[in-house]
């Protein structure tokens, strides 16, 4: 805990610095880096984030009195730059105060702007600047926002809207106007007195009057904030701990809404949706702070080309363009060249693509913001690959810039051509987030979050979103507005989410009363199907057919990159020929776990199956497992083939017998009559062979132990598919892998029997190919004692499923009871099924292979689990040694990337 807790900033001085964003959040620490290197901004002061979290520690109170000298210094401060004075009537100070916590949370906290107002101070800055409509409209604008953030004014109406909104709606239409900015002075004076009105009714207070009272307030409501149900919704999802809390920014007010020669805007170094070199963002003239995000006016793009590609997706010809939304580089000339070379300043320092935020104040340009811009998963990686290429960055800090889950976006599938050409388009907005998404229209986050949970795709579709929306978008496919543009709530948020967007499809006409949406005579209903394409923007009516994604361009070069780096190889999880084959062209290196029972599940393959398992003599079964034997060879001949050149690993058979075993009275029959049995027969077979907890019971290599015919039949399966393969000319690399092993003499019985199988086909073929066997480990008991069990196992595959489940005692299919649970109360940072839990069964891993290795140097060490495709595991088993990990295919590019970032790390 630091002592100081104020930080003030101005003119080109700072007491903070941008590597100071834990103490003073993002916002702060880059308001006073953006001074230290003479970007104009209004002057201000910080205080840090450890006093939030002295203010639920201590509370209100005693955070006022402890930061009362400091913050009254600090306005002093501002006063002197300003050469204005906080609550003076003739020459007032106005300030904004501002949420910042360390990780960027866009829209979740609340800005307070133009405090300091009262009825006696609005006439003054009105006298001060000769503006009293400019006056008059930021006093309704703060009047608006404090009601709303600090006093907690809540909607009375039924239809959710704000109570002041709903007011300013009354007036409008009283007068016939529809936008804001046609309201005229003796409006909004109108708007401030039944403001006040409304607050008085609702809360039962007088509007406070005193400037330093307001400012206390704002600055603990922002403190407030940080626990709001959105703030804690949006937390939990990006993972950011609460303890990190939020700093307080309270800074001069700069105004973009004095006239024509003011403005304010949102601008991005490069294009957010796509990565492209682009400068790009929008502005509204005469605007304050975020109307150009909440969508109430359709903002103007600021530089020419963003604006030619605007006005061509939404069909406005250039004249029309020219004439009533010129670009800010067409309205402002020698403000845009300024802004420009502002935002290239801010990219090179900080070496990354810049999301900013500026005001135009009667000529002259402010910055009130930068941050490292939030960005899809594809500009993600063109950024990160283009920077590099830029000679911005190097090759480490390329692949530390890419984040592996974020790769996930670019692997999911896209529109296919075909279905496109003939696909109906409905409507027409902004390509706000790229991606193809399909689902059933909702028009409520709650709507949405049920309809998800009943197993449908949903797209959300709202006139404008907003923080409310957020549980709504998270689980929707997609995201579709009629309103706003490319920075709205919407659009930002998705592009953070990963998530297609179309915003500002101004032509769908939609109603919230009826769940309908109605455009150009058509009109379409909640749980109607629709299809989005984020990336032109298009949307289509009905389910729009999509194809596979590939590696290719900047995201190949990255892949390429990584592989220059990682140690960690990594292969995947595939029990079929095209699940390998979609593997192995997201880079995979082998199959790290081929389960052979998957195979067994279709047509004729389950009745011999099922005999197999129903038999009671070793003969009978001998003669089902010939029926099995030509089935799986087949089955493995497509996986070798797939993986011409690369290691397969196929696991012998592993569950429960029980499984496959037919449960009802017309599969009972049919294996009677295949049988030549009696139906009464089969049913006592099928009983004899419950288990109470099958998981710990008939399984594993204790079925190999048990029924040897089973692993020679699969030994001779695998071999003889490898065989005749490799005279076709095709490289294959079997390696037979013992399941559940728990005391070495159990690999070492099954190992006799692969190995006498093997020697027996190759004499009777006349002919061998190299292999391996190896064992899983799964069982605690094999981890404790891996030095024995490797003196015969050539390689060791952790089953981190099974060795999770057993280390913590927790059954897998269980768990959903006390989970949830259990996570809430802090008893377990996260689901160990998900996400490796390295003290405990991590240790396992570490200490096996070290013991195997104190006896077969050469020891081939993996996982295969659930966790060899997630980041944090994959990079805690390139720490402790393993040669490889294994994971779905669709997990592959995530891994590769977390092995290159672990040795990357490793180095820095
Ligand atoms: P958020 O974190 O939601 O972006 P901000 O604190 O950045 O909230 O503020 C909201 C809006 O108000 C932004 O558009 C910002 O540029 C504007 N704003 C904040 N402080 C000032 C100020 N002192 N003068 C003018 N505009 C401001
Ligand atoms: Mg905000
Ligand atoms: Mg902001």
């Amino acid at each position: 805990m630091t002592e100081k807790r104020v930080y003030i900033f101005g003119n080109g001085k700072a007491e903070g610095r941008a590597d100071m964003r834990n103490l003073l959040g993002g916002k702060g620490a880059n308001l006073a880096e953006m001074n230290l290197i003479g970007v104009p901004v209004p002057p201000g002061f910080t205080i840090t984030t450890d006093v939030c979290n002295e203010y639920y520690a201590i509370g209100k109170e005693r955070v006022v009195e402890l930061l009362k000298d400091d913050v009254t210094k600090a306005v002093q401060h501002i006063e002197n730059l300003m050469n204005s004075k906080f609550g003076d009537v003739e020459n007032p100070l106005l300030v904004s105060v501002r949420s910042g916590a360390r990780a960027s949370m866009p829209g979740m906290m609340d800005t307070i702007l133009n405090l300091g107002l009262n009825d006696e101070v609005v006439e003054g800055l009105a006298r001060k600047t000769g503006n009293t409509r400019f006056a008059w409209d930021s006093y309704r604008r703060f009047v608006q926002m404090y009601g709303d953030v600090v006093l907690g004014m809540k909607p009375t109406n039924k239809d959710d809207i704000d109570p002041f909104e709903a007011i300013i709606e009354e007036v409008k239409e009283a007068k016939g106007v529809k936008l804001d900015n046609e309201l005229d002075v003796e409006d909004l004076k109108e708007l401030v007195k039944r403001f006040k009105a409304a607050v008085k009714a609702q809360t039962g207070q007088d509007f406070p009057t005193d400037s330093h009272e307001q400012l206390w307030g704002a600055i603990c409501a922002v403190f407030d904030s940080w626990m709001n149900e959105r703030a804690i919704l949006y937390r939990k999802m990006e993972g950011i701990p609460a303890e990190w809390g939020t700093a307080v920014n309270v800074q001069a007010m700069v105004f973009g809404n004095m006239g024509d020669t003011s403005a304010t805007g949102v601008c991005f170094s490069r294009d957010a949706a796509t990565g492209e070199d682009l400068f790009n963002g929008e502005y509204l003239i005469n605007a304050q702070g975020e109307d150009v995000v909440a969508g109430i006016r359709t903002p103007q793009q600021i530089t020419l080309e963003g604006s030619r590609r605007w006005a061509a997706l939404a069909g406005i010809d250039e004249e029309t363009r020219a004439a009533k939304y010129p670009s800010m580089e067409e309205a402002m000339p020698e403000i845009y060249k300024e802004l420009d070379a502002i935002q290239t300043k801010l990219e090179n320092h900080y070496r990354d693509m810049q999301d900013m935020e500026f005001t135009v104040q009667e000529g002259k340009l402010w910055f009130l913001q930068t941050r490292n811009g939030k960005r899809t998963g594809a500009a993600m990686v063109k950024i990160a690959m283009d920077l590099l290429r830029q000679g911005m960055i190097d090759e480490k800090t390329a692949i530390m810039r890419v984040e592996p889950n974020k790769l996930d976006e670019l692997l999911h599938p896209i529109f296919a051509k075909e279905a496109l050409a003939k696909a109906k388009v409905i409507a027409k907005g902004l390509p706000a987030s790229p991606g193809a998404a399909c689902g059933r229209i909702v028009f409520f986050a709650d709507d949405a979050a049920k309809w998800a949970k009943d197993g449908h795709k949903v797209i959300m579709v709202r006139i404008e979103t907003s923080p409310e929306d957020l549980a709504g978008m998270q689980v929707a496919e997609g995201i579709l507005t009629a309103r706003g543009g490319m920075t709205s709530h919407a659009a930002v948020v998705a592009r953070g989410m990963g998530k297609c967007c179309v915003s500002g499809a101004g032509m769908l006409n939609i109603n919230y009363k009826e769940r309908t949406i109605e455009v150009d005579g058509l009109t379409l209903k909640e749980g109607d199907f629709i299809s989005l394409n984020g990336t032109t923007g298009q949307v289509y009516e009905g389910q729009v057919t999509t194809k596979a994604a590939e590696v290719s361009g900047d995201f190949a070069d990255l892949m390429d990159l990584c592989n220059k780096y990682s140690r960690l190889q990594v292969r995947t999880n595939a029990d079929t020929p095209h699940d390998a084959q979609v593997a192995r062209n997201f880079g995979a290196v082998g199959i790290g776990l081929c389960r052979t029972e998957h195979m067994f599940f279709e047509g004729e393959k389950i009745k011999a199956m099922r005999e197999m398992i129903l038999a009671e003599t070793s003969q009978e079964r001998q003669k089902a497992l010939q029926k099995i034997l030509p089935y799986q060879k087949e089955d493995f001949k497509g996986i070798f083939r797939a993986m011409d050149g690369y290691p397969v690993t196929v696991r012998l058979l592993d569950p429960p017998l029980h499984e496959f075993v037919p449960h009802d009275d017309k599969g009972q029959q049919e294996m009677a009559d295949a049988m030549h049995v009696s139906l009464d027969y089969i049913r006592k077979r099928v009983e004899s062979l419950k288990e109470q907890n099958p998981m710990l019971g008939h399984r594993g290599c204790r079925l190999g132990n048990t029924y040897p015919e089973i692993t020679q039949m699969q030994t001779r399966a695998i071999l003889s598919a490898a065989l005749e393969l490799k005279a076709e000319g095709i490289n294959c690399r079997p390696e037979i892998m013992v399941p559940l092993t728990g005391i070495r003499y159990e690999f070492e019985a099954q190992e006799k029997i692969i190995r006498e199988e093997a020697d027996k086909l190759f004499s009777e073929m006349n002919t061998s190919i190299e292999y391996k066997v190896g064992t899983m480990i799964e069982i605690p008991r094999a981890a404790l004692t891996a030095d024995r069990i490797a003196l015969h196992a050539e390689f060791f595959s952790f089953g981190t499923n099974d060795l999770t489940q057993m280390t913590f005692g927790y059954s897998r299919d269980d768990i959903a009871s006390f989970l949830p649970i259990y996570l809430e109360k802090k008893i377990l940072k996260f689901d160990p099924f998900q996400v490796l839990d390295q003290n405990g069964v991590g240790q396992l891993i570490k200490m096996a292979t070290e013991k195997g290795r104190s006896v077969r140097p050469d020891l081939k060490c993996g996982i295969c689990g659930e966790h060899g495709g997630e980041p944090s595991s994959v990079k805690f088993c390139h720490r402790v040694g393993l040669n490889y990990v294994s994971c779905s295919p669709f997990r592959v590019p995530i891994a590769r990337l977390a092995a290159a970032q672990a040795a990357v790390e490793d180095t820095l």
